[in-house]
């Protein structure tokens, strides 16, 4: 993975700041977007200069199409064009359907999924044209299970299951592979606020009985991302403790 150019949204903390630590540990040059938590995002830079690593923090809302376009040609500008797609960024806004807003299920569609699909096109030319690329988009088992209270979240990392296997078919040929994974329940912050017995019901529910650590979540995208893995393309990988299989 020596100097290739990867490009992990959301990665100023959990999931995104693990893949960015490990993919500099390996040797990648590593672009951390951010949307608003600009010293959280320093920090991590900060760190993974500290390892040796090479890494650079760049500002954008992934959701919106001039951002995303801005976003890639920065990237491109410092390093060249990006190699490894990492499509982290996510958000909830949980509710049963009966109270959930309109507004709530398109925030969450646009800001999970549109925004990875809008960042894979604006990727796809140059990786067609170098014949290499890696897109690994970051799901959920909540699209493989379904959650009470996620019908907007669980239908956005649905689709990024579809949107893979549909658009690792489309550039199998050409070096490219597309693939998902697909945490369980992880410690981050944005699961952080959950009541405990919430968290007592879904450890039940998890047959190696705990929770998942981000720096697990980083192990299998790195894998993907490297060269060990060109022949796997359209694959969901779970890491989850057990929970689905
Ligand atoms: P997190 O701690 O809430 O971090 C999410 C990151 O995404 C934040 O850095 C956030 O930046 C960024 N982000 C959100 N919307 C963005 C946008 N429009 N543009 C740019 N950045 C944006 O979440 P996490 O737990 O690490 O989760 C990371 C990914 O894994 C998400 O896609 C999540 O759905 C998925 N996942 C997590 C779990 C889990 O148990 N934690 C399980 C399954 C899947 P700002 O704070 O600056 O907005």
């Amino acid at each position: 993975m020596e100097d290739r150019v990867a490009l992990i949204t959301g990665a100023s903390r959990g999931i995104g700041k693990a893949i960015a630590i490990q993919l500099a540990s390996l040797g990648a040059r590593v672009a951390i977007n951010y949307r608003t938590r600009e010293q959280e995002a320093l920090a991590v830079e900060q760190q993974i200069r500290s390892e040796g690593g090479v890494a650079k923090t760049f500002a954008a809302d992934v959701s919106q199409e001039a951002e995303v376009q801005a976003l890639v040609s920065e990237v491109a500008h410092e390093w060249g064009p990006v190699e490894i797609l990492v499509n982290n960024a996510g958000i909830t806004r949980d509710q049963l359907m009966a109270r959930m807003k309109t507004a709530e299920f398109d925030a969450v569609m646009a800001n999970n999924l549109r925004s990875a699909w809008l960042l894979s096109k604006a990727c796809l030319r140059n990786m067609l044209r170098a014949r290499y690329g890696r897109i690994i988009n970051i799901s959920s088992v909540s699209a493989l299970m379904g959650n009470a209270g996620q019908t907007n979240y669980a239908a956005s990392k649905a689709g990024l299951i579809g949107m893979s296997k549909s658009l690792a078919r489309e550039v199998a040929s050409r070096g490219i592979t597309v693939n998902a994974v697909a945490p369980g329940f992880i410690e981050t912050e944005m699961t952080a606020s959950l009541p405990e017995s919430t968290l007592t019901s879904i450890r039940n529910a998890i047959p190696m009985a705990r929770f998942g650590q981000a720096s697990e979540v980083a192990s299998a995208v790195t894998f993907l991302a490297s060269d060990g893995a060109q022949y796997i393309t359209g694959q969901t990988l779970s890491v989850d403790g057990g929970m689905y299989m």
